[in-house]
């Protein structure tokens, strides 16, 4: 365990590692035990009184390539000089969409927006559209979006009640299965008829680090393909950071539509949904995705850059040899201290949690059990200078290297 410690035990008094009111403003942030950064750079973030953490949620959000990176913040700067476009094509979009397309492998067609959750919903409503169902299936400890957009489109005067009735009935379609669990899906999808889409986020990286057991996605696949049903992976966290090719490239199955957001433009506020030509050519039939800032300028110059720099510098061998050395080192840490630590997941993302290792893993149930354990243990890595999710996930991203893992390991 690092040795760097600091003594903020007045300051922390009993606050724990969880949601935390920020200041003036009426967002809740993630994280935070009395600690407001100034900035952050590489793998590194600095607090307002000058200490250094390094940044182990960094591979969770949208900095996969390190805070601050220069490649991509030139290319934005230098599209902020060229103004903007709105309603219309410009010649960025379409740099940025083909290297899209050609990073991610599988899909034809591509459209930019800002939210996962809103693409999500775009992708849920072109599966309706082409499948004439309304119901989807959905999996345990997924998480695809908040539900900002429902609202207001009740309310809209322009697409109107055609779009508010869809969404009346909107809560009572899904069926809720277990992930991992073919049998249940099976079931499902030959007793119902009404199913448009499966959408799952390949491995789970928000109620734990839940990875496909061997030949289950390609089992989901086969299951869509035989009842005509939708299948969308939802690579918002997964994209360009498992693979250049995201889960889809990792585990060789190909979705019919793919959710990609975070990892995929540097740091900046951009979401894509690829897919299938015939399922993304409906958009030019009437079905409904805008946004005022879609294919923004910035915004796909920094799709450009981000994808270039994966592309020249591929990260996911150095990624994964981190990972793999990280989980290794936080096993033999509980270990020394007598505590039966769990970790669990890919390299790349992973769960660590408390409790009998013989006990039978229940990855949704573990996380919330396990939730005030980890956040003391947390608050511990934060006073060490290791900056961790408060739900016990740590992500490994392309800045971290050999310097960091010292730090959480000496
Ligand atoms: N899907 C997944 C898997 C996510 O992790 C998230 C956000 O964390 C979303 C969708 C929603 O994305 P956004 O927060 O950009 O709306």
């Amino acid at each position: 365990m690092s040795v760097r410690v600091r003594d903020r035990s007045a300051e922390l008094g009993a606050r724990a590692v969880g949601i935390t009111p920020g200041g003036v403003h009426s967002n809740v942030r993630l994280a935070g035990p009395g600690v407001f950064f100034e900035r952050g750079e590489g793998a590194w973030l600095f607090d307002a009184d000058g200490n250094d953490y390094v940044d182990y949620l960094l591979g969770q959000g949208p900095n996969f390539l390190g805070h601050a990176p220069a490649v991509v913040n030139n290319a934005v700067a230098g599209a902020a000089r060229r103004g903007s476009v709105f309603g219309a094509q410009h010649s960025l979009e379409n740099e940025a969409g083909e290297l899209f397309l050609d990073s991610v492998g599988w899909a034809e067609r591509v459209r930019f927006g800002v939210t996962g959750t809103e693409v999500d919903q775009a992708a849920l409503r072109l599966a309706r559209a082409a499948t004439g169902r309304s119901k989807f299936v959905r999996f345990e400890g997924t998480y695809h979006g908040w539900l900002d957009n429902m609202l207001v489109t009740t309310v809209d005067g322009v697409t109107g009640p055609a779009s508010a009735g869809q969404l009346a009935h909107h809560l009572d379609d899904t069926y809720f299965l277990p992930y991992n669990d073919i049998a249940a899906l099976s079931a499902t999808l030959a007793e119902r008829d009404d199913v448009a889409a499966v959408i799952a986020e390949p491995v789970m990286c928000n109620s734990g680090a839940i990875v496909p057991r061997d030949g289950y996605l390609q089992q989901v696949r086969q299951l869509c393909d035989r009842h005509g049903v939708v299948l969308i992976f939802d690579e918002v966290i997964t994209g360009f950071r498992l693979a250049l090719g995201g889960a889809a490239e990792r585990f060789g199955v190909t979705p019919d539509l793919g959710v990609y957001g975070k990892a995929m433009a540097g740091g900046w506020p951009v979401a894509a949904l690829a897919g299938k030509a015939e399922l993304m050519d409906m958009f030019a039939g009437g079905v409904n995705h805008s946004g005022t800032f879609n294919s923004s300028v910035p915004a796909c110059a920094a799709v450009t850059a981000a994808l270039t720099a994966l592309r020249e510098d591929p990260p996911y061998k150095r990624v994964e040899d981190h990972g793999a050395k990280l989980m290794a080192g936080i096993r033999e840490l509980g270990a020394s201290h007598g505590v039966p630590v769990r970790v669990q997941g890919l390299p790349m993302a992973f769960h660590v949690s408390f409790g009998d290792p013989d006990q039978v893993w229940d990855y949704a149930g573990m996380a919330r059990l396990d939730q005030v354990r980890y956040a003391r243990f947390a608050e511990v890595l934060v006073d060490h200078g290791v900056w961790v999710a408060p739900r016990g996930i740590w992500y490994v991203s392309a800045a971290h290297s050999e310097r960091e893992l010292e730090v959480v390991l000496q």
